[in-house]
């Protein structure tokens, strides 16, 4: 299966990410991600997405398609991908329909106040990018990764002035990727809200995954 999950920065994307790739078996694909480990290595997409990246704004449409496009070549998506922060333009969108269209579109759906809230509390694994909530998802040793065992630490967009400005391009930006595929009847919109647990489960009974 071909999976998008759709949703603000800090709707718990990447958490849930994780776990209907363990139920599904296939990759996971997190262009936020894939730009982190560009700019650590000093790429050259690295270098340009950058600048971008602090300031909270998208890094620019082509850029990123090219990327995706490479990655769902690489990677070892024959029984398919799940996508997490892409597509976040109607270009975007419009371009992967035309390499690997989706088979079914999740958007996590939580208010702005939530998110806020949520971001001053996230721990991020600088090593292998797993993420973390101090209050809502620790990890089982404070401060310490538990995949990898790195020390984790806060990104720097998740300062609470960059949060506000990718909402606002959240809103403006990817809220429309969502009426792109709600006309295509691919999407499915899940209440954000609750648990990790609580909210995977709407996310799998809305997939036919068995809980
Ligand atoms: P994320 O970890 O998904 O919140 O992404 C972190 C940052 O990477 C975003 O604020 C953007 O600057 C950039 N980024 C990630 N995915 C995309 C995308 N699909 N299009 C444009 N920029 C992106």
């Amino acid at each position: 299966m071909k999976l998008i999950l759709l949703g603000a920065p800090g709707a718990g994307k990447g958490t849930q990410a994780e776990f209907i790739q363990a139920a599904l078996k296939v990759p996971v694909i997190s262009t936020g991600n894939l730009l982190r480990e560009a700019v650590a290595q000093g790429t050259s997409l690295g270098l340009k997405a950058k600048e971008y990246m602090t300031s909270g704004r998208l890094v620019p449409d082509e850029l990123i398609i090219a990327l995706v496009r490479e990655k769902l070549a690489s990677h070892d998506c024959e029984h398919g991908v799940i996508l997490d922060g892409f597509p976040r333009t109607v270009a975007q969108a419009e371009a992967l329909d035309t390499f690997a269209a989706p088979d079914a579109v999740v958007s996590l759906e939580v208010p702005d106040e939530v998110i806020v809230k949520r971001m001053t509390g996230r721990r991020t694994c600088p090593k292998c990018g797993s993420t973390y909530h101090v209050e809502h998802n620790p990890p089982q040793v404070e401060g310490v990764c538990d995949k990898c065992g790195e020390k984790l630490g806060i990104r720097h967009d998740d300062d609470p002035e960059v949060v506000l400005q990718r909402l606002e391009i959240y809103h403006d930006q990817t809220e429309p990727v969502k009426h792109h595929y709600d006309a295509l009847n691919k999407l499915q919109q899940v209440e954000g809200v609750g648990t990790v647990e609580e909210i995977r489960q709407r996310i799998f009974r809305k997939l036919g995954l068995e809980l």
